[in-house]
């Protein structure tokens, strides 16, 4: 089975590789200074602490949420947010993976995702359920581990052809504890090295079965102890093996159907461009889901792999019909879930996939947060709350920190009240453009005069242009 590095953990604010994964990039790092959920030992939120500011009940609720993780008690349930646009429901569900741990996945989709023509509804929310799978692998190997202290490729005329050059061998030298070691490398392995792009004074390690190279530093000592007598010269891969040595790999149960789906479709032009359209997409079916799961299973079993198991955050969950509650109940039950948390924004909402006049009627069943009761019933429900001006304040304070602008205090006051008569993020949102403008005037601080041409003269919000349109 192919293994390739997960790319999604709440640490790196990342969220899962393939084909949709730049805009979930991109939706988190708006929560790029939420940190945790600031909570005190004993469980009270901090008025503002790993970057969060109010909205303290709804924290502290979160934070017996990750209690009941914690103690393996929340299997089959899951968290409902509810509250209004830009109330922190995203913010919280983060805050809930960054404290589960530093690789912990964290998954965030929004209700409508599922909707497209090529995939099918299920497939769409399992893809993401396996996306907030993770796995840690450990294993043991065996590598050569050590500070490179020279890298030569020495390059033979090539007899075949009967001119240009190819690499035949390379020495590298290693600095290790116990001394120099100079190994003499095949040419793939110098492949390998130059696509990690180590240089000489990079402390790397190549595995002794494959001869992957890894650059794990880089040491500055090496400029003064420079050493290139060799010690001997040892072929990889019977070699002497010099360290056995845990390597650690985070990757998602997404990540690994990926590495391990093949490309449909042949060889033909038009396949190829084909695949190249619809970015490279490959097909992961059932069957192979199954073939994955079961040496998850042995690696589990050998006490190679654990499952981290991480958030999956589904946004406007009133957007998800009938048919896609009914999998989400099924696959809460199931032994490998992820922890779900829901949003929404809505009250009382007909649930969709039950209108009888088609889709849009008004003519289905009517449930809380357009929910069915069989769900809502496995829902610990949480209410978040509009903000109060300090609050806004200090959010946007907080967020002018971490994407390193300078705001003077009157424009600051400026934006809040853009924030009480709007919303949240609407203020946040006027930070960058606004920042545009002050630089576009030479100016490094964003001014009053940045944030009226900013909201109002070019961007309205949604109350300012429904009256224009009625005008
Ligand atoms: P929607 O319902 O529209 O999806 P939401 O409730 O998920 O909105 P968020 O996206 O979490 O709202 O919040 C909007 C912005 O405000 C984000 O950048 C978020 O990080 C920030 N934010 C919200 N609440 C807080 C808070 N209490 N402390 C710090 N930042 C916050």
């Amino acid at each position: 089975m192919k293994v390739t590095q997960a790319t999604s953990s709440a640490a790196a604010g990342g969220s899962g590789s393939g084909g949709s994964g730049g805009s979930r990039e991109a939706r988190v790092a708006a929560h790029s200074h939420i940190k945790g959920l600031g909570l005190a030992d004993d469980g009270t939120a901090m008025q503002a602490a790993h970057g969060f500011v109010g909205q303290k009940t709804a924290r502290e609720a979160c934070g017996l949420v990750l209690d009941l993780i914690r103690g393996k008690r929340f299997a089959g349930k899951a968290l409902l947010l509810a509250g209004g646009p830009g109330t922190g429901k995203t913010a919280l569900a983060l805050g809930v993976a960054h404290e589960l741990g530093q690789k912990v996945p964290f998954c965030p989709m929004v209700g409508s995702e599922v909707y497209s023509s090529e995939v099918k509804k299920t497939e769409v929310l399992m893809e993401n359920f396996r996306r907030a799978i993770g796995l840690r692998v450990r294993e043991i190997k065996e590598v050569y581990e050590g500070e490179i202290t020279e890298l030569t490729p020495t390059e033979t005329e090539n007899p075949l052809s009967g001119y240009g050059k190819t690499i035949s061998h390379v020495v590298i030298a290693l600095k290790t504890v116990k001394g120099t070691k100079q190994l003499r490398l095949d040419p793939s392995i110098y492949e390998s090295i130059m696509k990690e792009r180590v240089s000489v004074g990079d402390v790397i390690y190549i595995e002794a079965n494959t001869g992957a190279v890894k650059r794990v530093g880089r040491s500055d000592a090496y400029a003064t102890e420079f050493d290139l007598e060799a010690e001997e010269y040892v072929p990889l891969p019977k070699g002497e093996v010099h360290k056995r040595k845990e390597v650690v790999q985070d990757v998602t149960l997404h990540d690994l159907d990926m590495a391990n789906a093949k490309p449909q479709g042949g060889q033909d032009i038009m396949s190829v461009v084909g695949q190249l359209v619809k970015g490279r997409r490959t097909e992961i079916t059932d069957k192979l889901r199954g073939e994955i799961n079961k040496v998850v299973n042995k690696y589990i079993e050998q006490g190679i792999a654990e499952l981290v198991p991480g958030v999956l955050f589904i946004d406007e969950v009133h957007m998800l019909d009938m048919e896609c509650f009914t999998y989400l109940n099924r696959a809460l039950e199931s032994t490998i879930s992820p922890h779900v948390i829901l949003a929404t924004n809505r009250g009382q909402s007909t649930i969709r996939g039950t209108e009888y006049d088609g889709p849009g009627s008004n003519t289905g069943i009517v449930s809380p947060h357009g929910i069915p009761l069989d769900l809502l019933d496995r829902c610990m429900i949480v209410r978040t709350l509009p903000y109060e001006r300090d609050e806004i304040r200090e959010v946007l304070r907080l967020r002018t920190k971490t994407e390193g602008l300078v705001v003077g205090e009157e424009a600051l006051e400026k934006l809040t009240e853009k924030g009480v008569n709007t919303s949240l993020r609407f203020a946040l949102q006027l930070l960058t453009p606004a920042s545009i403008l002050a630089r576009l005037q030479g100016r490094q601080e964003i001014a009053v005069e940045d944030v009226d041409e900013t909201a109002g003269g070019l961007f309205m919000d949604a109350r300012q242009s429904v009256q224009l349109l009625k005008a």
